[in-house]
């Protein structure tokens, strides 16, 4: 067991700062009280800044999936249409919900590295009147794309469908803005860009959401968006909150808004430019079509197997990174600059650790060995 600190170059969890692990260890307090419901308040206002949406944004205690399926749950009725535009593992994951509960998924597949297609989307919106919903990602995390969210607001905002997008390891890194946009749901999870432990979901809820939850009769029951948004309004939760993450969410809300989102993404924008710049300037190649602010896939040379690779940084260097998934293990390195990693010093110990696996595994490769 290691408790010693290893640098987390991972699209989630990301390394947490020492102010947002210190709120976790004060001594626990009830939730039905004014204490809690004071913290809880703040919390509450502080998402809507970050989620940059005056409407409310929900909280509960689970990973990301667990706000995606209950925008899921939550918005739809069995034997619904909905369109599910895709382009890799997480893209996926939306098609794989819909499937869960009976929905009837028109599917925009784009290859892996792509980004999505707004003018398809608008093509498909045309031909699906019904469709009730347009389900896309911010950030694939499988393949390093910012997907085109604002063009694809434009579209949805005109039409019947109301635009669900996945942000949770997006959110914070690259720009999205929820209310300026017309996008109608957004979906995060706590560890990756809002520099969490992993363990809350959130799920912010436009007026047009809202009044598809008052009409769903998918079965739910824990992921009650109605029950929740009702309990919200009193600062309040149905079920007991994670108390600790929550107290931890204040802080760590705290620093990305003393920075200020639009500066977090610039700092994004900045150390990402900077990693995919040092990799071009080494020979790699960059995987995605539109990189995106909180990560970069970083293609390996021939015969270099990024198992090996990653497995030489860890152990030599104690940097983290992760492996392609699906068809791209093995041939990706991503090399995140998430939240608190996406800084200079971060991204700089990240290079030398890749540089040198790189070197080492170069050297020691004997024909394919994987
Ligand atoms: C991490 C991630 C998820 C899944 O989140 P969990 O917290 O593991 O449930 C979903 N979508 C995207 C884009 C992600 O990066």
């Amino acid at each position: 067991m290691t408790t010693k600190r290893q640098l987390l170059l991972t699209p989630g969890p990301t390394n947490v700062p020492d102010a947002v692990l210190e709120a976790m260890k004060i001594p626990m307090i009830h939730h039905r009280t004014k204490d809690y419901q004071a913290i809880f308040e703040r919390v509450n206002q502080s998402l809507k800044k970050v989620f940059l949406t005056q409407h409310p944004v929900v909280t509960f205690a689970a990973s990301g999936t667990g706000a995606m399926e209950a925008s899921m749950t939550n918005l739809l009725s069995a034997g619904d249409k909905v369109i599910v535009a895709h382009a890799g593992k997480f893209g996926e994951r939306w098609r794989d919900l819909a499937k869960a509960y009976g929905v009837e998924a028109v599917c925009l597949e784009k290859p892996y590295g792509k980004a999505l297609d707004p003018a398809e989307i608008a093509r498909a919106l045309k031909q699906h009147p019904d469709a009730k919903a347009v389900y896309v990602t911010l950030l694939e995390t499988s393949t390093a794309v910012v997907h085109p969210i604002r063009e694809i607001a434009a579209i949805t905002r005109e039409s019947q469908a109301i635009l669900v997008v996945d942000a949770i390891s997006g959110l914070a890194c690259d720009p999205l803005k929820m209310d300026e946009w017309g996008v109608d749901v957004v979906v995060c999870g706590s560890q990756k860009g809002l520099m969490m432990p992993p363990g809350l979901a959130f799920i912010a809820a436009g007026p047009r959401a809202q009044q598809l939850i008052g009409e769903s009769k998918l079965p739910k029951f824990y992921f009650h968006l109605g029950a929740a948004l009702k309990a919200l309004a009193k600062n309040d939760t149905p079920y007991t909150p994670a108390v600790s993450l929550v107290r931890a969410l204040e802080v760590a809300l705290d620093l990305i808004l003393k920075e200020g989102p639009e500066a977090v993404w610039a700092r994004h924008q900045k150390i990402a430019e900077w990693v995919r710049e040092k990799a071009r300037g080494a020979g790699l190649q960059i995987f995605s079509e539109s990189p995106s602010n909180g990560l970069t896939a970083i293609l390996m040379p021939e015969k270099v197997v990024s198992d090996q690779v990653i497995r030489t940084m860890r152990d030599k260097h104690g940097v983290i990174m992760a492996n392609g998934q699906g068809d791209l293990k093995g041939r990706i390195v991503r090399f995140a600059h998430m939240g608190d990693t996406a800084r200079p010093e971060s991204a700089e110990t990240g290079w030398c650790a890749l540089t040198d696996a790189l070197e080492v595994c170069s050297q020691a490769t004997p024909a394919g060995g994987k």
